[in-house]
């Protein structure tokens, strides 16, 4: 027997361990695990499960025509591949490489030794041209094209052959928060293969028009950005597939230049996770150990009030409200909601990065911490951005369409006092159904004076001898292509 463990790939096609699977002899058995440990993570949330539960459903589908079916285990990876080897002469497993988090990062290493012990062949693949063992960046760029220029690698489903066999009650039945799968929520993006593709052909044809144009603005971007991103975190695309896609059609594109723009982010995404396979100490660290002296106390009040979206900032809180109830949240306003937990409110970035984590539906463990403490302004090889709050709901949000949708409660003020309605006169607060401190908060801290301290204390740090020292060596280790690319991607 041969096991496809599927983990964030989930496709049917471009899937090279399906297709090594199904190449031999054996018979294969599709199989993925939830795992009670991965969902007990600060980091996880049941929005991912959820999406995780009804792409595999999607992949069901198709699968159903061949006999065959993705069972579902609930249990710890060794448990469920213990019962596995007790009921069936396992000879390999096949699954892609897999950069995730300290606790997936171990578990893998467990179960190494586990096929080891046991006989059986682990086969490992790359997965989106990530670059295993790796001790720096000579020559990435050029084997991450190579990789991207491979043919896909897609299986012959008509191998699958059909397994009488039923997931025992202990993996499965017993499972009680099955109820959450009952439906997917229509508030999030849908799940899926075919979504995915959906949503790629209609930026390619259409929705790329605007992209460059609004990319930063948080309602617009909603509909001209790709969207692309829980597709691939949850790997129902791989990134081959876009960039093979984007390849055939990007000559003949009128949006040539807007394509340009998101293949390079493409890109960008790749070269995080490859920073992050490549030193994940900085899930729970600086990766500038520089920074390591950098005091930041917790302020509870503080950290409660950006949690709930109830700084007394229109355009900080809107964003959180929409990322609480949607998943989605465009770069900019991204960065926005960490510059003014980390510089304005000045808490330390672990301090939210499992909030947001768990709300981003596209949760991807590579890109996240590095691009937190990259806006954070402690990673020392970038330019430090402190988003002024008004001036970007002011520039993102001229005509206050994002804010009045998300703060219902303001919904009532004029555009110019909704970007700072703390400038309401009493009349006004009346007048609006508005009273401040009642209906909406008060500004959490004065935010000018908050960005320059910030500012002071964080370009000083950037002078530190040790803050240079650590930027030498990231940017040996982590930068291979130019440093102006790593700028942009800021
Ligand atoms: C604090 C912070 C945390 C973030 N956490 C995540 C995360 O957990 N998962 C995630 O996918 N993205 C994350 N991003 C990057 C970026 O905001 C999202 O990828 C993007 O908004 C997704 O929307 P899209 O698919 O429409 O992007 P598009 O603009 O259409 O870009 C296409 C694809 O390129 C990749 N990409 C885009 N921008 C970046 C970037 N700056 N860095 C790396 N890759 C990029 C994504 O995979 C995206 O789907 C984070 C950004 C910040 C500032």
């Amino acid at each position: 027997m041969h096991i496809v463990w599927f983990k964030k790939d989930l496709r049917l096609r471009d899937h090279a361990p399906l297709c090594e699977a199904l190449a031999g002899e054996e018979q294969v058995m599709l199989v993925y695990i939830f795992e009670p440990s991965v969902q007990a993570y600060p980091d996880y949330s049941w929005r991912h499960a959820q999406f995780q539960y009804f792409s595999i459903q999607e992949m069901n589908k198709e699968l159903e025509k061949h006999g065959a079916k993705v069972h579902i285990f609930y249990g710890e990876a060794q448990d469920v591949f213990t019962y596995l080897c007790e009921a069936f002469e396992v000879k390999g497993v096949f699954s892609h490489q897999e950069t995730g988090n300290k606790l997936t990062y171990d578990r893998d290493k467990l179960m190494a030794s586990f096929f080891k012990q046991k006989d059986i062949s682990w086969h490992e693949y790359q997965t989106n041209g990530v670059q295993r063992g790796r001790q720096d960046r000579k020559g990435w760029s050029e084997a991450w094209q190579d990789y991207m220029q491979m043919p896909l690698q897609n299986p012959d489903l008509s191998k699958l052959q059909v397994l009488d066999f039923e997931v025992p009650v202990d993996f499965w039945a017993t499972y009680t928060h099955q109820k959450k799968f009952k439906e997917y929520p229509s508030k999030y993006q849908p799940a899926g293969e075919a979504k995915a593709w959906q949503y790629l052909k209609s930026f390619f044809s259409k929705r790329a028009q605007g992209y460059m144009k609004h990319i930063s603005e948080p309602e617009a971007s909603r509909q001209h950005c790709s969207r692309l991103s829980p597709y691939l975190a949850w790997g129902n695309l791989s990134s081959r597939q876009v960039y093979q896609y984007y390849r055939s059609k990007v000559e003949k594109s009128p949006y040539k230049r807007n394509l340009e723009a998101f293949m390079a982010r493409l890109c960008w995404r790749c070269h995080f996770v490859q920073k992050f396979e490549m030193e994940d100490r900085y899930e729970f660290e600086h990766l500038n150990r520089g920074y390591a002296t950098l005091e930041q106390p917790l302020h509870l009040a503080y950290l409660e009030a950006w949690r709930a979206g109830k700084t007394g900032y229109p355009i900080v809180d809107a964003c959180m409200r929409c990322v609480i109830a949607t998943g989605y949240l465009n770069f900019r306003m991204r960065a926005m909601l960490v510059s003014f937990l980390t510089q304005i409110l000045w808490q330390p970035w672990q301090s939210g990065v499992h909030h947001l984590a768990k709300y981003f539906l596209d949760y991807e463990v590579g890109i996240h911490y590095c691009q937190f403490q990259m806006q954070a302004g402690v990673l020392g090889t970038n330019i430090i951005r402190t988003y002024n709050p008004v001036k970007q709901s002011q520039e993102q949000d001229a005509q206050g369409v994002f804010i009045r949708q998300w703060l219902p409660e303001l919904s009532s003020l004029p555009t110019a006092l909704l970007h700072e309605p703390w400038k309401m006169t009493v009349m006004e607060q009346e007048m609006y159904h508005c009273k401040l401190g009642t209906n909406y908060p008060a500004p959490i801290v004065e935010y000018k004076s908050a960005m320059k301290k910030a500012a002071e204390i964080l370009w000083a740090y950037r002078k530190l001898p040790e803050v240079l020292e650590e930027n030498k060596r990231i940017l040996y280790k982590h930068v291979q292509f130019s440093i102006k690319d790593e700028q942009e991607a800021n």
